[in-house]
């Protein structure tokens, strides 16, 4: 079965993260995509890759995915954050990270431990 992964962005990190997919999209493509809103929609409009979208972050998508999260749906969550700006919805932001803390599911929340999950995740699928 493909592993599954959640992709997050926030506004500034929008581009680094479309620069991710398109780098990686050699290994991505054997995943299973999901997005909060706005980052899928880039991704599904700026890359090859095909991301199944949730609700926009600040409408909820964050904790969509702790959701997925917490049913141990998926393998891994990379959440590129702005820690310079202030979220709306930060109270869901911190949630998603307690919620993969709580569950031991791998998280980036920065390019460099993005590329080495995504590179451990490789490894297994077919
Ligand atoms: P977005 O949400 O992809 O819909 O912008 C990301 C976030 O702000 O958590």
């Amino acid at each position: 079965m493909s592993k599954r992964i959640a992709l997050i962005a926030h506004d500034e990190k929008k581009d680094d993260l479309i620069k991710f997919a398109r780098d990686y999209q050699g290994i991505l493509v054997h995943f299973d995509l999901i997005a909060t809103g706005t980052t899928g929609k880039l991704i599904n409009e700026k890359t090859e890759l095909q991301v199944t979208r949730m609700k926009s972050g600040p409408l909820g998508g964050d904790q969509q995915i702790g959701a997925e999260v917490a049913h141990e749906r998926l393998d891994g969550v990379i959440f590129l954050r702005d820690p310079l700006t202030a979220q709306p919805h930060e109270p869901d932001v911190s949630a998603l990270l307690r919620v993969c803390d709580v569950h031991d599911i791998p998280l980036a929340t920065n390019l460099a431990t993005a590329v080495m999950i995504v590179s451990y995740l490789e490894t297994g699928c077919d």
